[in-house]
């Protein structure tokens, strides 16, 4: 099973680096794939290996309406050869993601919060006799997720004084963390910018997934209010950044990430000729919920 992919590490050039004396680079994971977006596909690789040599052919994960995780997943198991099934928190609504997770067939169904809360026992309950059906937790949060996304650092051409991740279950965070002392990058900072409210919580599932944290730290101001929440300064900065760089961010989780960096660079978090990376991991769907508020 291979999914070849080009995640090239691109230099941003803009004013405001230039003036602070640093250098700026985006790893574009959000290049890997339209829909199987950036670490969405590096969280359910390992998944799929071992389901495919489990003989598992399905697969049950779980989402929020606008989830990029259930669309990911819909698309791996159309391309990969598995039945894909997803439970959605809330009613029952329509949106273009859902559309596309259907598109590429995955059935869905839709439960209250209160059920949502119990993923297994909704799990037990519909596919207890099947031994050829794969849990796939919330945001493709757990080991083998960390561990695709560990590759990332294999990968990087060159050595960085940062590396900047946005956090959503600390997943990604935990993956780079791992590959960092993999590789003994002693002189490297993780940066993690959590786009929900108490973001401090990102550390203790990091420790719950065995992630190394001494060289971790976590900026938990940047959450604009908690997941998915706004302000009309992040729909603007966004605009600028798009439109100045031709790469697409989102406000859900990429506008933070990059908002928070520029909001670092100014304050002088940096020294002169230090070199930072910052992780983009893709994200359509988080633009696709919030599209009236570019038109
Ligand atoms: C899901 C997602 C994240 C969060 O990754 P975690 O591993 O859950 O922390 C970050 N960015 C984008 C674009 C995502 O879709």
């Amino acid at each position: 099973m291979t999914l070849d992919f080009y995640s090239p590490e691109q230099e941003l050039f803009l004013p405001l680096f230039k003036e602070k004396q640093i250098r700026v680079f985006v790893k574009r994971d959000d290049l890997i794939h339209p829909f199987i977006s950036g670490n969405k596909w590096r969280k359910l690789k390992y998944a799929l290996i071992d389901a495919k040599r489990n003989g598992q052919d399905t697969i049950v994960t779980f989402g929020g309406a606008w989830s990029n995780h259930l669309l990911a997943t819909a698309c791996a198991g159309a391309t990969f050869g598995f039945e894909t099934f997803g439970f959605v928190r809330g009613d029952r609504v329509s949106n273009p993601v859902l559309a596309m997770c259907k598109l590429y067939g995955m059935e869905l169904e839709f439960v209250s919060r209160t059920e949502y809360k119990h993923k297994e026992n909704l799990f037990l309950q519909r596919f207890e006799h099947s031994n050829k059906t794969l849990f796939i937790d919330e945001g493709g949060y757990g080991p083998q997720g960390m561990k695709g996304c560990s590759e990332i650092i294999a990968e990087l051409k060159q050595n960085y004084d940062h590396i900047f991740c946005a956090a959503g279950t600390g997943t990604t965070l935990a993956g780079l963390a791992k590959g960092i002392a993999d590789h003994q990058l002693d002189g490297t900072l993780l940066h993690g910018i959590p786009v929900l409210k108490g973001g401090e919580f990102i550390e203790e599932e990091m420790k719950n997934l065995n992630a190394p944290i001494s060289q971790l730290i976590l900026h938990t101001a940047y959450h604009f209010g908690g997941y998915a929440k706004t302000s009309p300064e992040l729909f603007h900065f966004i605009q600028e950044f798009v439109s100045k760089t031709g790469i697409m961010i989102e406000p859900v989780y990429t506008g933070k990430l990059f908002y928070a960096l520029q909001d670092l660079v100014q304050k002088d978090t940096f020294l002169a000729d230090e070199k930072i990376l910052i992780l983009h991991t893709g994200g359509l769907t988080g633009f696709l919920g919030m599209y009236e508020q570019f038109v």
